[in-house]
C-alpha cells in the first residue's frame, strides 16, 4: 500500500477549554516525538492545576447553565451522531495522526478511528433509549426511577488507543448528559485533541467537551483530586489506579478503573487449531501487545502442546515490526521506556524455566531511533515465572501446558488480574462450564475479542479494575439512579 505522508507535523496544540484553544499559563509545552523514528511531530501544552480548574469550571458552567444538560436526550444523541459522521469524514487525517503519534501500523490506526466513530454512533443512537422503571409499592403511591447525569465527569486515558479510548470513555458520559474533562496520556494525545475540535465544529455546546493535556502526575492528579468533579473514569496502570481510587474516595465520588490484564486463551485437544492459531497470534501482536486485553498467556493441553507451539513458532518467525507507513504486523512501541521495559522481560527469560522458541523480525526501515521490539514466543513457561504472572504490555507470548479441564481453570485463574479469557474447544458443555468459573469480565468461546465489540460490556475483576464500559452498561456507569415516590392518595 502506498501511503502519502501527512503534511501536518510539527505543529502546536493547546488545551480545549470552554470551546477555545487555551495555552498553559506557565507557557510550557511538551514535545511529542514519533515512536517510529524519534522525530518531533508536535508540541502540546503542559497543562497543570490552573488549566484543570478552568476546564472543570467550564464544564460545570455548561452543565449548570443548561446549555448542555437541558438538551433533550434526542438532541444529545443527534450531536453524538453528527460527531460520528464527522470522524468518518476525517478518517484519513485522523488515522495518519494516530499512526504517527502511536507508531501503530496504518491499517490498525484506520480500524481505531472507525471504532471511535462507532462509539459515537452507538451511544448517539442509545442516548434516548435509557428508561427508568415504575415500581409497585403501597396503595396510594406511585414510584418511579429516573437516570440522571452526575454533572462533570473526568476521563483519564492511556496512550495505546487514544482515538478509541476517547470514544469508549467519553461517548457514553456525553450521551447521558455529563459535561466532560479529558486528560489524555502525554505520549499520545493528538487524535483526542482533534476529535474534540470536531465536536465543537458539529455544535457541541462550549464547555461540554474539554481537553487538558499535560503530565499525569500534574494535570492528571489535579483533575482527579478536583472537588468539582463528580465521577472519574480511568484507564491505565494498576499503580495509578490506586491513586485515582484514593482521590475518588476523598471527594466521595465514584470511579471506574480499567487496569491491565494477563489474559489467558485455553486451547483444548478438541479445538479447531486452524481457527485458533491465527487468533492466538493476532491477540498478542495487535498494537504490539500494548493492549490491556492482549491474549498474553496461551494455556495449551499437554498432548497437543508441541504441535501448537510448532505452529505458533512458524507464525512468530514471519512477524515483522516496521514503521507505521509500512503497515506491517506491528509498529514501534510507544516510547524508549516501554521498549526497555519489554526488553527487560525478554532478557530475564530464555532459560529452562521459559525457553525462547522464536522471534519475529525488524524491517530494514526500523531505524534505531524508533522503539521496535521483535515479537518473542516462550514455551513452556513455568507457572510461577515472571512471564506467566506479570503484564508485559508488549509482543511477548507465554505458552503454558495444562493436563485437563480443572488444571486449565486453576492456571487461568492463578493471576492477580481478571480481564478477558477465551476457551478453544468443540465441547459445548466444557465451554460453558469453564466460562462460568473463570475469574474475569469477558469470556470468548472459540474466538477472542481483544479490543473489539463496542456493544459488549467490558471491564475487569480484581487487579484489572472494576466498573463496566462499552454496551449499555456504560450508560448506567455514567449516570445515577433517582427514586421518586409520590403519595397521590
Ligand atoms: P499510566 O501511567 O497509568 O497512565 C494512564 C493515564 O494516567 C495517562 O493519561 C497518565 O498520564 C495518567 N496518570 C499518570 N499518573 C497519574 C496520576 N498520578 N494521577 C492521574 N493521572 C495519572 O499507564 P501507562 O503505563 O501510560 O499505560 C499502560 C497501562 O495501562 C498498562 O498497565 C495497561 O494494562 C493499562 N491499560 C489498561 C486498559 C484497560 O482497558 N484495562 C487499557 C489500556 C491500558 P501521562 O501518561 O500523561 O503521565
Ligand atoms: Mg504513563
Amino acid at each position: 500500500m502506498e501511503i502519502i505522508m501527512p503534511n501536518v507535523a510539527p505543529f502546536m496544540k493547546h488545551c480545549l477549554i470552554g470551546g477555545k484553544e487555551v495555552a498553559a499559563e506557565n507557557g510550557k509545552m511538551i514535545a511529542l516525538t514519533s515512536p517510529s523514528n524519534g522525530e518531533k511531530i508536535a508540541d502540546i501544552a503542559a497543562g497543570g492545576a490552573i488549566e484543570i480548574d478552568k476546564a472543570v469550571l467550564a464544564a460545570r458552567a455548561a452543565f449548570d447553565s443548561g446549555d448542555w444538560s437541558r438538551l433533550s436526550a434526542m438532541e444529545r444523541g443527534r450531536l453524538l451522531h453528527s460527531l460520528s459522521v464527522k470522524i468518518c469524514d476525517h478518517a484519513e487525517e485522523l488515522a495518519k495522526l494516530e499512526a504517527m503519534d502511536t507508531g501503530k501500523p496504518y491499517s490498525q490506526a484506520q480500524a481505531d478511528v472507525a471504532a471511535a466513530a462507532r462509539y459515537f454512533e452507538f451511544y448517539g443512537a442509545a442516548a434516548d433509549k435509557v428508561h427508568g422503571e415504575t415500581i409497585p409499592f403501597m396503595n396510594g403511591f406511585q414510584v418511579q426511577t429516573i437516570r440522571e447525569p452526575f454533572g462533570v465527569t473526568a476521563h483519564i486515558i492511556p496512550w495505546n488507543y487514544p482515538a478509541q479510548m476517547f470514544g469508549r470513555s467519553c461517548a457514553p458520559a456525553l450521551a447521558m448528559g455529563n459535561a466532560i474533562v479529558l486528560k489524555p496520556a502525554e505520549e499520545a494525545c493528538l487524535t483526542p485533541l482533534r476529535i474534540a475540535d470536531l465536536a465543537m465544529e458539529v455544535g457541541f455546546p462550549k464547555g461540554s467537551v474539554n481537553v487538558v493535556t499535560g503530565l499525569g502526575e500534574i494535570a492528571g492528579a489535579a483533575l482527579t483530586t478536583h472537588p468539582g468533579v463528580n465521577f472519574i473514569s480511568f484507564t491505565g496502570s494498576p499503580e495509578v489506579g490506586v491513586a485515582i481510587q484514593t482521590a475518588a474516595a476523598i471527594n466521595h465520588v465514584g470511579c471506574t478503573l480499567e487496569l491491565g490484564g494477563k489474559s489467558p486463551q485455553l486451547v483444548f485437544e478438541d479445538a479447531d487449531l486452524d481457527a485458533a492459531i491465527p487468533v492466538l497470534l493476532n491477540a498478542i501482536v495487535q498494537n504490539g501487545g500494548q493492549t490491556c486485553s492482549a491474549g498474553s498467556r496461551a494455556l495449551i493441553q499437554r498432548n497437543i502442546f508441541e504441535e501448537v507451539v510448532d505452529q505458533l513458532k512458524v507464525g512468530f518467525e514471519q512477524l515483522i515490526a516496521a514503521p507505521w507507513s509500512e503497515d506491517a504486523h506491528l509498529g514501534a512501541l510507544i516510547s524508549a521506556q516501554q521498549k526497555e521495559r519489554v526488553e527487560k522481560f525478554i532478557a530475564a527469560a530464555g532459560d529452562e524455566s521459559a525457553p525462547l522458541i522464536a522471534r519475529g523480525k525488524l524491517s530494514e526501515n526500523a531505524v534505531d531511533t524508533g522503539h521496535y521490539v521483535a515479537p518473542a514466543l516462550f514455551a513452556p513457561v513455568a507457572e510461577n515465572h515472571l512471564l506467566a504472572k506479570e503484564e508485559v504490555f508488549g509482543p511477548v507470548l507465554s505458552c503454558i501446558p495444562f493436563e485437563d479441564e480443572a488444571d486449565a481453570v486453576r492456571i487461568a485463574n492463578d493471576t492477580d488480574y481478571g480481564l478477558v479469557a477465551s476457551v478453544w474447544s468443540s465441547d459445548g458443555g466444557r465451554q460453558m462450564r469453564i466460562a462460568k468459573i473463570l475469574r474475569c469480565g469477558q469470556v470468548f468461546l472459540n474466538v477472542y475479542g481483544a479490543g473489539g465489540g463496542i456493544e459488549l460490556p467490558f471491564g475487569g475483576v480484581r487487579k484489572s479494575g472494576h466498573g463496566r464500559e462499552k454496551g449499555f452498561a456504560a450508560l448506567h456507569e455514567f449516570s445515577q439512579l433517582k427514586t421518586i415516590v409520590q403519595n397521590h392518595g
